[in-house]
């Protein structure tokens, strides 16, 4: 099936906007014509809005009342709703869990690839189970694990690993990072007291990202930078960040842009269960969680965050007001940044051959549709009944 969309189009040679139309053919982006074209000169004319390759998301643990850890056969529905704010593509993310759990969970996500409909799976996030229980944040203390290459191989045995969040300093990191790193997959930095010097070895080792960048690791400190200041220093490692106004302050989104410009962050939602729900209690890798309008927690004294129910469309728009970056340099950190992060060769990009994932925005930001390999997903007629 052959579509044209007339709008402003990301121009992947200027990293700006500019009217023109978008030929789909199948499930590829056959051309892209710059100029003005009239109502008559495409299936889909929306001159006011502006065309972006679809988003792609690193890290979410759930939505719709699940968790992908404890309730990973949810990963269907919450596919079929993620295209409602411009994710086309994702890793859904596992936490800390006992063996059989995470194991379970990367097996049926590894079934699921392929099937779901609305957005696709590209792999699983594993986060946890090397992390440092003094930056666990809301990982159960329990069910964390020293690093070890047999657990490792099980890992890659049982399902389509894709990311690997891991506290480098901890006791034989390095030997898992560089053994993940050789098999292709994108080892991340978190949930760490990793020391300035420590983070280089682990970088070395092959870690090319941290994991929400400034949450939970050691602060930035004027003599002992930490991962955060590394990582803030080093153009090779990018970062995730969360941009929902709760897990960093707005001038640290600033700074996070200032330092490693557009070229080297990431957006992530982090959402967990409670996204796109009412407030309410919800779970995460089996805690209680308690959600507001804003917020995820667990139930203890200082309200440990547990999560976000940020969107991806949002975070666009909140790095936008924050950092003072341009509309096309937040889009570049869900679409090109993710898919050279994770290798992918036709996606985060509007160019001739690259997959047809496409997403429309109004004048405000606000997700009008979405393509999936040139399928409309959002709005559909299921979602509209
Ligand atoms: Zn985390």
């Amino acid at each position: 099936m052959e579509q044209i969309v007339i709008g402003n189009l990301l121009d992947d040679a200027t990293s700006q906007f500019r009217p023109g139309r978008i030929l789909l053919e199948g499930t590829h982006i056959a051309a892209l014509e710059w100029g003005h074209f009239g109502p008559g000169e495409g299936s889909l004319y929306r001159p006011e809005s502006f065309i972006a390759p679809g988003f792609i998301e690193l890290q979410i643990n759930g939505g719709l009342g699940y968790d992908f850890t404890t309730q990973p056969e949810a990963v269907f529905d919450v596919a079929a709703i993620l295209p409602r704010w411009g994710v086309t593509s994702f890793l859904p993310t596992i936490i800390t869990s006992p063996a059989t759990t995470y194991l379970h969970a990367l097996a049926v996500i590894g079934a699921a690839m392929g099937r779901t409909e609305g957005t696709q799976i590209l792999g699983v996030h594993l986060e946890g189970p090397f992390l440092n229980p003094h930056y666990r944040g809301v990982h159960n203390p329990a069910w964390l694990q020293l690093p070890a290459l047999e657990k490792v191989k099980a890992i890659l045995d049982a399902g389509p690993l894709r990311l690997f969040t891991i506290a480098p300093e901890l006791q034989d990191a390095t030997k898992v990072i560089n053994f993940l790193q050789q098999q292709g997959v994108l080892v991340s930095m978190g949930h760490s007291a990793a020391t300035y010097e420590q983070t280089l070895t682990g970088h070395k080792a092959g870690a090319l990202y941290a994991t929400h960048l400034f949450n939970a690791m050691l602060p930035l400190h004027q003599r002992e930078p930490g991962l955060a200041g590394a990582v803030l220093t080093l153009p090779e490692v990018k970062a995730g960040i969360i941009v929902d106004g709760i897990h960093l302050h707005p001038a640290v989104v600033k700074l996070a842009y200032q330092s490693k410009g557009a070229v080297g962050l990431n957006l992530v939602t982090d959402a967990m269960a409670g996204m796109g729900m009412p407030p309410g209690r919800y779970e995460l890798s089996g805690q209680g969680v308690k959600v507001d309008k804003e917020s995820a927690r667990l139930d203890n004294s200082v309200g440990t965050l547990a999560g976000s129910i940020l969107t991806l469309d949002r975070a666009i728009r909140n790095m936008q007001k924050w950092s003072g970056c341009s509309l096309a340099e937040a889009i570049q950190m869900v679409t090109r940044n993710p898919a050279q992060l994770l290798n992918l060769e036709r996606k985060g990009r509007l160019v001739p051959h690259y997959d047809a994932d496409l997403v429309v925005l109004d004048r405000e930001g606000e997700v009008e549709m979405t393509f999936v390999k040139g399928q409309q997903v959002f709005p559909n007629l299921r979602q509209l009944a």
